[in-house]
This record gives structure tokens, sequence and C-alpha cells, in this order.
């Protein structure tokens, strides 16, 4: 079959809720991937960073296969032994105490909903029904709708109301805002340390310290969601290093699952993760042994194949080498470790021709919101493919399409 089937098929069976390139991807390897007419891309998006340890990883891919035949799932009703491992193995990466193990980030984010709840009403002493959750404007927790119901992305709200109550929305790398909009009903602060599809906003310095300091002094719980920033995409294991803190309750996901089997998880201090007793929350496929497995080993490569240290690297000399572009379309070049936003100017006339010129040149990235490209290549890449990349942005940038 041509591209024009795949389209066609796609177009004519499939719900329309997304706008992809029409680039049919049929093979990864690394930093790359391959449509059906042979033609090769450098990925810049990385499944919005699930795909982390790059496409494929071969150890990973072991893993995967041998663990497939052995056993793959069980329900939480019994156990399995590669639950326990991982929960101790990603405890100690993360300096965690408690793992609950969901499926998709949004799930990590329902579930976190109301953990911390019910630490509000159980130790807290919030009274019934009044928990109050902060968030942030141009948030971004996922889709179902307890999360949009406190996005600020009409596209995201509209038409699907009514929607949850609880939730305070303050201004994102506004320390001031936390402290004035919490109240005795405030169990928690959920926040992204970088908003990665706002556009990678990254707050000032200072800000997570701050946030740490007001949630301890007011008894909130802080809940920083790291699923996209998570898993070495800035550099390190958690964003919240690079300000030395650590938060209550941390969300992963995405590259969790080393870009093979979806796996999110709860990484939790021991008191909010022991307000949830047996038959209060579950999941059928949570921590089920072929997604515990494939977490294990897409943890191990992240550390022995040095892609923390790599993100930093590469991605210091992509940003740095990225500013030295200059084009009256680029309004801002931003980034920490390999996630990098180049934002344009509005008469630029969107980010969307861009990524298709660039998908022309052989780079695969995706607009997020309207005047934004982000790069976030698989971790893996090496700098004479940074380099490469770098010519292609230049010549796309030099004129509008
Ligand atoms: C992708 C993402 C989610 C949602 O994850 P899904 O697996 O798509 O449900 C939540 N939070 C952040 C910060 C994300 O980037």
């Amino acid at each position: 079959m041509q591209t024009q089937n795949f389209l066609d098929l796609e177009n004519t069976y499939g719900a329309h809720n997304y706008k992809p390139l029409d680039v049919v991807l049929t093979k990864g390897q690394g930093v790359w991937v391959w449509d059906v007419d042979g033609k090769q891309y450098l990925d810049c998006l990385a499944a919005y960073s699930a795909v982390n340890q790059g496409h494929c990883h071969p150890k990973i891919m072991e893993t995967m296969v041998a663990q497939a035949k052995k056993l793959t799932l069980t329900s939480r009703a019994f156990r399995n032994d590669q639950l326990g491992p991982f929960y101790k193995e990603i405890c100690e990466l993360t300096n965690s105490h408690k793992v609950l193990p969901m499926n998709s980030g949004a799930e990590a984010v329902e579930s976190v909903i109301k953990a911390v709840r019910k630490w509000g009403y159980t130790v807290k002493g919030i009274p019934e029904n009044q928990a109050e959750i902060i968030v942030c404007s141009n948030n971004f927790h996922g889709r179902t709708i307890s999360i949009v119901s406190f996005s600020t992305d009409e596209k995201a709200r509209s038409g699907f109301g009514p929607f949850t109550p609880g939730f305070t929305i303050i201004p994102f790398g506004d320390s001031e805002a936390l402290e004035a909009a919490i109240t005795p009903n405030t169990a928690g602060f959920l926040v992204e340390p970088i908003q990665g599809e706002a556009g990678v906003i990254i707050p000032q310095d200072g800000y997570l310290q701050a946030i740490r300091e007001i949630c301890s002094r007011k008894n909130v719980v802080l809940i920083l969601d790291e699923i996209q920033t998570g898993l070495g995409r800035t550099g390190k294991i958690l964003a919240e290093e690079h300000e030395g803190i650590e938060a209550d309750l941390t969300l992963v996901g995405k590259a969790l699952s080393g870009g093979y089997f979806p796996i999110s998880a709860i990484l939790s201090n021991k008191e909010v993760m022991d307000v949830l007793q047996p038959g209060e929350h579950g999941s059928t496929f949570g921590g089920n042994p072929l997604a515990c497995a494939v977490a294990r080993t897409a943890l191990q490569v992240l550390q022995e194949d040095n892609m923390l240290e790599n993100a930093l690297n590469m991605g210091d000399y992509f940003l740095g080498e990225l500013k030295k572009i200059s084009s009256p379309l680029v309004k801002d070049i931003r980034g920490r470790g390999l996630m990098i936003a180049m934002e344009l100017v509005p008469e630029a006339g969107g980010a969307r021709p861009y990524c298709l010129k660039l998908a022309e040149k052989g780079i695969l990235c995706k607009e997020t919101h309207e005047d934004t490209i982000r790069f976030a290549p698989p971790l893996v890449i090496q700098k004479h493919e940074v380099d490469w990349a770098l010519e292609q942005i230049e010549s796309v940038i030099a004129e509008k399409p």
C-alpha cells in the first residue's frame, strides 16, 4: 500500500481527534524512523518524550520479548515477580518511599487526585467534600473529564461539560499566587516543573524551591507532574533535581514505558500513599508483569547508556547552536536538557508550515500551540545528528514557507 492508501484508511475509519503530519511510519531505530516510502527522518518529538531511550532499544526489546513469553498479566488479585523489584528499583532511583502503578499518564493524574483528596480528609482534617486542589493556567495533565475540568485550554474543554469541581487555577511560575490561593481546605498543589504542552515554559530559577517551602509551611501536598519532564528529558532523572527539591508526590509515565508498553506511576512519600486502603482504587492492567519488566529495563538503560549525561550535553549544545541562528522569524529559544522550544514571531504565520517543511527535509517535530516548535529527540542523539538537524532547521527558518 502507498502512503495515500494509509491516509484514506485512517481518515475513513478513524476518529479525527488528531491532526497528524501525513507521514506514515513503519520502522524505527534509535533517533531515526522510516516511512512506508523508505524516507528516513530524525524524530524530534520522541512520542512526546515516551521514547526517551530511542526507538526499539535492543535491550528493552529483549526484556519485552522474554517477558511476553513468560507471563504478561495476572491482575492485582494475585502478586507477580516483576512488581516488587520494579517498586524497589524505581524508589531507589527517585528517592521515593511508595509506588502506585497505573497505565497511562492521565490515569496517574486521576489517581493522585483521589489520593490527595483522601489525605486531605483523613489526615489534614478537611471537612467532607470540601477539598481543593490548586493547579496552574496553561497546564497539561491529560484528557479525562476531571483533568480537562481544570484545563484553561478552551479546545480541551469546550463541549465536554459538566465538569468536576474542587480545583483552583493560579498563574504558572508565580509562587505568591500560590500562597494567596491556599485556604484551610487546600489539600494539594499540582504543577509541571516545566510546562511541556504549553510550549516548554520554564519558570524562573527559585520557583520550585519557593513552592516547596510554601507547601511545607501550609501543610499542602506538593504534586509534580513529571510525566513529560521526568526520566532524563531535562538531563536529570526528575526535573525537581535542578532545584534540589523533593515533591511529596511525583507522577511519571511516558518514558517509563521505554517506548514499548504503557505504564505510569505515582511516586510518593509514605504518608499520602498509606491513605489508600484495599478496594478503594485499582486497575486491571496496573502493575502487570510485562509493563513492570519493560519499565525496569527502561530505567536501567537510562543509567547504563549514560542518557542523562548525554541529554545534558547534547541539550546544551543544541540550545546554544540554535540561539546562534539569527532569523527575524524567531522570537525566543529556550530549553532544559533535550526539552527545547523555538517560538516564532506572530508574523511567521504559525509553526505548522515550518513543521511541514522540516518533515520534507527529514526532521519530524510538532507545533505546540500556534507559534512554538518543540525539539525533543530521543536522549541517545549524537553530536553529528544534532549538527545535521541544525543545518535543516537553519535552512527552513531562513524564509517564510
Ligand atoms: C502526556 C502528559 C500527560 C498525559 O499522559 P497520557 O499518557 O497521554 O495520558 C500528563 N501530564 C503531562 C505533563 C504530560 O506531558
